[in-house]
């Protein structure tokens, strides 16, 4: 029996993505080969790399804007050094909402300057920290929109007269923002995009070149723009069963539908955690994720009956990170309202027999 999978990436991708990627290991577009054995400079797998690519900026409303797609490797984490390599010549302002910002100031100090501009490290990143300004002299702004971990999602973004970073992982392709506002985005593949082992980066070009350190070629983003990034062999299996997930979102309506089934299931799970006197959310109410919702138990006795409740309900991956404890679900674009549904029947049914 398929599970209502709510772990928190790698995570649910749509079943019939599953579907076909599975077949495309035995046999590519008839060919008789997998794609797993054809060559990356091959027409088939080139014309895979450039649909994900272009399909990736039609769907976050930014073709023929100047920005570039790209699938390279070594995840997020690999971002968070690769943006400060090609763009902090002196300083750039941060804004740390979680651990994985944290972690993206941690290897920007290696290049230069770091200007915390806020911080909600004083509540374990509870909440989104606003009331902050990004000066005007710094290379560039860098923020995180969803906190993965707490399941915080930044729902306004400051304006700025630097250029503006954005680590998306966990909520890529889940809302509708303009994007235009963003100058680099980057994304981990393994939530919303595909598999892990790719991760999108989208970049306006002309943001580029500004530094004078040397850049390692693999580093640089302007090598693999050049190269339609192909400057080395690419994740094929990743970027391909990217594109089919993205295909999926584009045929459901893409983001602006998805974003109202997001809204939908984030209401119900939330409305449930507000109503029900077993459950506390984690965070602040106005800075809740519609992708990761944190909550805890009011009475720490009632846990063995609860995970038993929710793990014999078919439902997987609910635990949250250690460093929140409590609950996680994440309800990623995949994950029905159906499977919701089943996790908030679980809660309620705690709360007739407690
Ligand atoms: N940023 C965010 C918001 C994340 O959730 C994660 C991990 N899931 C990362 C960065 C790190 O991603 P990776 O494991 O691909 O390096």
């Amino acid at each position: 029996m398929k599970k209502h999978n709510y772990s928190a990436g790698p995570c649910i991708l749509p079943q019939e993505v599953f579907k076909e990627a599975s077949q495309a290991i035995l046999d590519y577009n008839n060919s008789g080969l997998s794609i797993l054995e054809i060559s990356h400079r091959s027409k088939d797998f080139v014309d895979v790399m450039e649909e994900a690519r272009s399909l990736s900026l039609e769907l976050l409303g930014l073709e023929n804007k100047g920005y570039k797609a790209l699938f390279l490797q070594g995840g997020a984490s690999m971002q968070f050094l690769m943006v400060a390599y090609n763009l902090l010549e002196k300083k750039a302002a941060y804004l740390n909402s979680g651990t994985w910002a944290s972690k993206a100031i941690k290897e920007a100090k290696l290049f230069g300057e770091v200007q915390v501009v806020g911080s909600s490290e004083d509540k374990n990143f509870s909440y989104i920290p606003k009331k902050y300004d990004v000066p005007g002299d710094v290379d560039y702004f860098h923020c995180t929109s969803n906190n993965t971990i707490f399941g915080t999602q930044m729902k306004k973004f400051p304006k700025t007269a630097v250029p503006v970073v954005c680590d998306m992982s966990s909520d890529i392709f889940s809302r509708q923002l303009d994007f235009s506002k963003f100058d680099l985005i980057y994304a981990g593949a393994q939530k919303n995009m595909g598999p892990a082992g790719t991760t999108l980066v989208i970049i306006k070009e002309d943001i580029l070149g500004e530094v004078s350190r040397k850049i390692p070629s693999m580093m640089d983003y302007k090598v693999h723009i050049g190269k339609d990034s192909m400057f080395n062999t690419p994740a094929v299996y990743a970027v391909y069963v990217s594109l089919l997930t993205m295909r999926w979102l584009k045929e459901q309506g893409g983001i602006k539908a998805i974003e109202e089934q997001n809204e939908k299931k984030a209401q119900l799970l939330y409305s449930e955690i507000d109503i029900n006197p077993l459950f506390k959310g984690f965070t602040a109410k106005e800075d809740r994720s519609i992708m990761n919702a944190t909550f805890n138990l009011t009475k720490d006795s009632l846990k063995d009956e609860f995970d038993k409740m929710w793990k014999d309900a078919g439902i997987n991956g609910l635990n949250g990170h250690r460093s929140v404890g409590g609950y996680r679900a994440s309800m990623y674009n995949a994950l029905p309202l159906e499977s919701v549904q089943i996790l908030v029947d679980v809660m309620s049914d705690l709360e007739r027999k407690a």
